[in-house]
């Protein structure tokens, strides 16, 4: 990796472009060395966003979904190649561990491949084509039949700080099988590894004109701008998602808007459940798993873990011993468990977090304290430690409001009953995922139910799946991302349920035979 700042580029109308004004630095978590500088003022936003939608645009929607498949497949395998370097280029922006680094960058090649392979079973169509055609008069050649037209604007793209490969390519994949180019924009904190990405693809050469750009760092009040074709496909906090919602297109022109936002993730332990059976391990390697990984800071994260009185001393001695052995330090070395979280400000806000909770509660373990990272300069990085807190009350408002974005989470005990752990549950307002750890199926399906409708996702851990390494907080292509109210009622991914975002529904009437010969169809 280099050591003198690279100056990040925005790649916009098919052109490298830089910035001219007041540089916002990048620093490496770990060492707090400035790593990288963006300045984007004065960029023209509104050309670029032009420049998308009207050569982007109808390169893309002349493709059909296998021709636009390819290029997925075609950008998966030009990043895989450059793979190791963006992992290192990942610790040095993230602050990532090697398994970290992984998770964002493999995660964004895998969901490509995904997506590109949807594209080849689409097959030669350039539109889809929804469900049946069904009788509508008593004329049985009068049909209505759905269809899903890619919209012909373009899709502005913003994400957050801590998937910069994974959450910029996820949404990639779904806007372009749709046939809709995209303008990306990273957090600026960790633009760097989204900037070599799109770098490698702009030198291999192969997207159509217009179809990809990439804005780094801030991008000024651009969303004031967009059009009723458009679409924004947001990333982050519920802050910055209500005040976004509040721009003039969205307000008045019905661009499409949706929010991934933060979301206080379940996970509920069934009184049912025996220390030292394989739920009760998969919980516990589940829940540090979730504490741990890119330092706490993913989305899904269970932040609230709902735990049984009669199995709470267990669970924290269990907790304990797990946490005691991570090693907080520079990422790169082996014998790390967890590196710092990605930023000065993520680590004043992550200690502040810490200290706010505590006074509702009690430290288990970790803390907000100054934590020396193991191998890292002296005082240096922003470290901290794993963290679970014991509420005193689990009705306290704090626990199911505030999300401390970081290796932190919180012990709400109950009394095993399905109603008061999912009432406690739904005081979160909406969460991307909640898990289910028991093996009663009575206890289960009512708790399915009543979870089901706060949650995007639920991830059940009954006794014939405990032994699956899969987590709660791993998303994958082909299941729903997304959930209701506080975590912004978005939908991502899902198969191809992720490219609705991009198209437009419409029902077509009228006599079989003649849509079905004007579209090229068997209605
Ligand atoms: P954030 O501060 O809300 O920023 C998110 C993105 O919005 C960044 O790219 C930021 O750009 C941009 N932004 C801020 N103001 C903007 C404006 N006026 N116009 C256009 N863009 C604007 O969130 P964050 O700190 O990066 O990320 C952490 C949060 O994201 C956490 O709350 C976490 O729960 C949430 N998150 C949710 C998901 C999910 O899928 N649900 C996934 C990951 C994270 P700058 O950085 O350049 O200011």
């Amino acid at each position: 990796m280099q050591t003198t700042p690279i100056q990040l580029q925005s790649y916009l109308c098919d052109q490298w472009q830089t910035g001219n004004g007041e540089v916002e630095e990048l620093y490496n978590p770990s060492t707090e060395n400035l790593i990288a500088t963006t300045c984007t003022t004065g960029l023209d936003f509104d050309a670029a966003f032009d420049h998308a939608r009207t050569v982007g645009g109808p390169a893309l929607r002349a493709m059909t979904f296998a021709e636009r498949g390819a290029l997925l497949t075609k950008m998966a395998a030009v990043l895989h190649e450059k793979r190791e370097y963006l992992l290192e280029v990942s610790r040095d922006c993230n602050g990532a561990t090697r398994g970290d680094s992984k998770f964002d960058v493999d995660g964004a090649t895998m969901t490509l491949s995904t997506y590109g392979r949807y594209g080849a079973k689409m097959g030669d169509q350039k539109f889809q084509v929804d469900g049946q055609a069904s009788k509508i008069a008593a004329n049985a050649r009068h049909v209505g039949q759905h269809f899903r037209l890619p919209r012909e604007g373009v899709a502005f793209h913003i994400n957050a700080f801590n998937f910069p490969a994974w959450g910029a390519f996820e949404k990639i994949a779904c806007a372009f099988l749709a046939g809709v180019p995209v303008v990306t924009k990273p957090s600026s904190t960790t633009a760097l590894l989204t900037y070599e990405m799109i770098k490698i693809i702009v030198e291999a050469d192969f997207l159509p004109k217009g179809t990809l750009s990439f804005i780094a760092g801030d991008s000024a009040d651009a969303i004031e701008n967009l059009q009723a074709q458009d679409v924004v496909a947001f990333t982050g906090s519920a802050t910055t998602a209500a005040k976004l919602r509040q721009s003039t297109g969205v307000l008045h022109k019905s661009v499409r808007f949706n929010a991934e936002a933060d979301s206080l993730n379940a996970a509920v332990l069934g009184p049912d459940v025996s220390v030292g059976n394989d739920i009760w391990y998969r919980f516990l390697n589940n829940v540090v798993t979730d504490i741990t990984q890119k330092a706490g800071q993913k989305c899904t994260a269970s932040r609230r873990i709902f735990v049984p009185e009669g199995l709470l001393e267990a669970v924290k001695e269990a907790l304990v011993e797990r946490l005691e052995g991570i090693v907080v330090g520079y990422p790169t070395d082996r014998d790390v468990d967890m590196g710092p979280v990605v930023s000065a400000k993520q680590l004043a806000d992550v200690r502040s977090g810490i200290d706010a909770l505590a006074e509702h509660g009690s430290i288990l373990i970790g803390g907000s304290a100054p934590v020396n990272g193991k191998n890292a300069p002296e005082g240096k990085g922003y470290f901290v430690a794993p963290t679970v807190i014991v509420a005193n009350d689990a009705d306290s408002d704090i626990f199911h409001q505030r999300e401390v974005f970081g290796p932190v989470t919180t012990i709400l005990p109950y009394d095993g009953t399905v109603e008061r752990a999912l009432a406690l549950v739904a005081r979160g307002e909406g969460c991307l995922v909640s898990s289910l750890y028991t093996n009663d199926r009575k206890w289960l399906k009512e708790a399915l139910l009543k979870a089901a409708v706060w949650n995007g996702r639920l991830f059940v851990v009954s006794a014939k799946v405990a032994d699956s390494a899969l987590t709660p907080s791993t998303v994958l292509a082909n299941q729903n991302h997304g959930g209701p109210g506080r975590a912004g009622g978005g939908l991502e991914l899902g198969g191809t349920r992720g490219l609705d975002l991009y198209t437009n529904l419409v029902a077509i009437q009228g006599d079989r035979a003649l849509l079905g010969k004007l579209l090229g169809l068997t209605l």
